[in-house]
Formats: C-alpha cells, structure tokens, sequence
C-alpha cells in the first residue's frame, strides 16, 4: 500500500515551512490550503476534511508551534496525531463472546472481498491463537461462493459447513451453528450473500441472520479502491445492520487513501482489517497510528 500522491503532496506542502525558521498565521494559512486540497484530492470525504483542517488550524496557530524553533516539524507532529485520531487512535480488537463461539458475521457487497477475508480471518485465528474455527457457506445465490469457500477451507485445513444452494441461508446458519456447538469450534465465521448495490431484499436477509445468529462482531468487508463510494456503501450497511467493524480490503491497490481516512469519521465504527493483496496471509490489524506514519511518508 502506498499513498503516494497524498505522502509527497503532504510533504511538499510542509517541506516549505521547513526553509521558514518562524512562522506567520499567514504561513499556516497557507499551508492548511495545500494540506486541504492534497485531502480532497486523496477522495477524502469534505465534512472530514472540514473537520481534520479546522482542528490542525486551531492547534497549529496556537503560541507553542509559531514561537517554536521548529514549527514545521510540530506541524508535522500535529498532523500524524490528527490523521491518527481520524482513522480511530488505537487498534480495536475483534468482540470475542465469553462462552464459545464466538459469532462473526461477515458482510458487504458482491466482490468487495467478503469471502477472501473470512478465510484470511480463519487462517489469521488458526494460526496466531491456535483456534479452531469454522467457516459457515451462506451465500447461496452465488454458487461459486460456495466453492470458493470450501478450496480456501481445505487450504488452510478449516471445516467448511455448506448446505448447498436449495436451503436457506438462515437455515443453513443454523444448522451450521448447532455443529460449531456440537464440534466445540471456538470461532464461527459466516460468509453471506452480497449484491452489486445495496438493495432491500439482501438486508432483510441479513437482518433475519444477524437476528439468529446474534453475532459477537458483523465484520463489513469494504473495498478500499473504490474511495467514497466504499464510504456511502459502509454507511448503508451500517444503517441497515448496526455493524461492529470495517475490514478495509485490497490497500494494495488503492493509490489515493480516501476510504482509509474517511470511513471512522463518518461511521463511526472502527477499521479492524485491512487486506493487502490476495494472498490468505495478507490480513493485518488495521493500526491508525502506523497507517498515519506511512502517509506522512
Ligand atoms: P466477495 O464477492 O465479497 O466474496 O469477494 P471475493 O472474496 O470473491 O473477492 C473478490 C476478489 O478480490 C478476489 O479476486 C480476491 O482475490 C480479491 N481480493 C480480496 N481481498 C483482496 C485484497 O486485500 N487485495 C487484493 N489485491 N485483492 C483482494
């Protein structure tokens, strides 16, 4: 992953103040205009924006930074701390339920990655907690789905339970929790149907899931290339399914950061993933901290 065009804007933009030695509102102005518009350029949703700039203005202009003999590095402190506090200040870990197993629903749209990342996570648990978890196939409408999901379990050696196309998917979830119980699986992860858009009959069939299955942690997996409108796609599912996370996939990908920096400001909910690549080991604890670190470059 490498922002590219964000990390130089934003160090041009700095990198001027450096030549300064003591700074001017002026100059902070100045600045806040360059670092503005290298967001907006990123796909950096504007009421964030709106909020990043007013918050580093204040703070940037305020006696300790102008009379500073190195303004242009506080700044540079100020922005890492801002752009940190924007993507959620600390890692959240995922819900685990008291008793197992702990339920995690995975959902999002057709393509965004949902079943790639449910084996990743799998594999991820496998491997790191020496958990036994089990992947439930519930998307039904896409029969490849199911394929799919039983290659990557066999993969990574994780029992895949799938029912075919002809049940349904709260049927199958079911009967596939019963088994979890009965085999003393420790994490169950559902894969379930996506769509190309949001429509009302895949909600109201992830609403009936999540009212049954009652999941510890509904994992939206978002496509990160796709910059605002993985934004307006994470605020549809969460409207609709109060979710408890965001897996951001393919960061390899995208060049510019926008869904990145956008998506707790305006959810709410926290980035706990991030794919990068296709590979089942690349799935990494999303770390606001080190993600601000790497766009200032
Ligand atoms: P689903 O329809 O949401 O279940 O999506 P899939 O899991 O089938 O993924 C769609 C495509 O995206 C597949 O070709 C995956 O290999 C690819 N993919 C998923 N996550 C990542 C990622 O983090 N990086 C890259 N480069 N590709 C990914």
């Amino acid at each position: 992953m490498a922002f590219e065009g964000l990390t130089e804007r934003l160090q041009n933009a700095i990198g001027k103040l450096r030549k300064k030695g003591k700074l001017t509102e002026a100059d902070v102005k100045e600045v806040m205009r360059e670092i503005r518009l290298a967001l907006l350029e990123a796909d950096v949703n504007f009421k964030v924006v709106k909020e990043f700039i007013k918050t580093v203005r204040e703070r940037s202009i305020g006696a300790e930074v102008l009379e500073s003999l190195t303004p242009a590095q506080q700044i540079v402190k100020i922005v890492d701390e801002e752009l940190t506090k924007v993507m959620g200040e600390e890692a959240t870990p995922l819900n685990k339920s008291p008793k197992i197993p702990t339920i995690i629903m995975m959902v999002g749209l057709q393509g965004a990655g949902k079943t790639t990342t449910a084996a990743k996570l799998a594999n991820k648990l496998k491997t790191e907690e020496n958990a036994r978890p089990m992947l439930i196939a519930g998307d039904i409408y896409r029969p490849a789905a199911i394929d799919q999901l039983k290659i990557l379990g066999q993969e990574i050696d994780v029992p895949v339970f799938a029912l075919g196309t002809d049940v349904s998917p709260v049927e199958i979830v079911k009967q596939g929790l019963a088994q979890a119980k009965e085999n003393h699986n420790d994490y169950v992860i559902i894969d379930t149907a996506g769509r190309l858009q949001i429509d009302e009959t895949l909600m109201n069939e992830l609403s009936d899931i999540k009212d049954l299955a009652q999941p510890n942690e509904i994992l939206l997996t978002v496509d990160a290339m796709t910059g605002q409108s993985a934004v307006e796609v994470a605020e549809g599912f969460n409207g609709k399914l109060d979710v408890t996370g965001v897996v951001l996939t393919k960061l390899d990908g995208d060049t510019r950061g926008g869904a990145a920096l956008s998506i707790r400001s305006v959810t709410g909910k926290p980035i706990k993933f991030m794919g990068q690549g296709e590979k089942i080991t690349d799935l990494d604890v999303f770390h606001p901290d080190r993600m601000a670190s790497r766009i200032l470059g």
